[in-house]
């Protein structure tokens, strides 16, 4: 699970930072989430969200499949909660 911290966090990323590679109509995606100094990639394929930043990396050997960074946090608030 994650914080409100990170929630608010991913919440600050703006819609223009992000960019959408694909969406399949089996629900895998990927996106490109660029920052002022990278752009990291958000993927969700069989249902596993990974990314490839250094907080994600850092965790995920523990938690594949349920860790989610600010990044897979923006990528699912824009993909399924955006307000249109
Ligand atoms: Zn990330």
């Amino acid at each position: 699970m994650f914080s409100n911290k990170k929630f608010q966090k991913a919440k600050e990323i703006p819609d223009e930072n992000l960019e959408t590679d694909y969406i399949c109509p089996d629900g895998d995606m990927q996106y490109r989430i660029h920052s002022k100094n990278d752009t990291y990639t958000v993927s969700c394929i069989n249902h596993i969200w990974r990314c490839t930043c250094e907080d994600y990396m850092y965790a995920k050997e523990k938690h594949l499949g349920s860790y989610f960074c600010k990044h897979i946090i923006k990528a699912i608030i824009y993909t399924f909660l955006k307000e249109k």
